[in-house]
């Protein structure tokens, strides 16, 4: 299931075996929505904190290699960074 946070972000939580191991999150890139996967600490050694499960928290910030696109999930919402 999809969930909308705000800002043009959606993302789907994974699950293994209850645990929340990671979210896959797709924003618009280049006209082009795309799909980008968010590990989560510790399933995965270089994985984001999970502050919170719910609202959703992680730390740190999420950024878009590609076009730039930069915030973080705070609160259950997609926080945009400043420029
Ligand atoms: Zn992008």
């Amino acid at each position: 299931m999809k969930i909308d946070l705000g800002g043009g972000v959606r993302i789907e939580l994974r699950r293994v075996d209850g645990e929340l191991h990671g979210v896959v999150y797709w924003h618009e890139c280049f006209g082009k929505t795309r799909a980008n996967w968010i590990a989560i600490h510790p399933w995965s050694h270089t994985g984001w904190d999970l502050l919170c499960e719910d609202p959703l928290t992680l730390h740190p910030s999420i950024r878009c290699r590609l076009c730039g696109h930069e915030g973080e999930i705070r609160d259950g919402r997609w926080i945009p960074a400043l420029k």
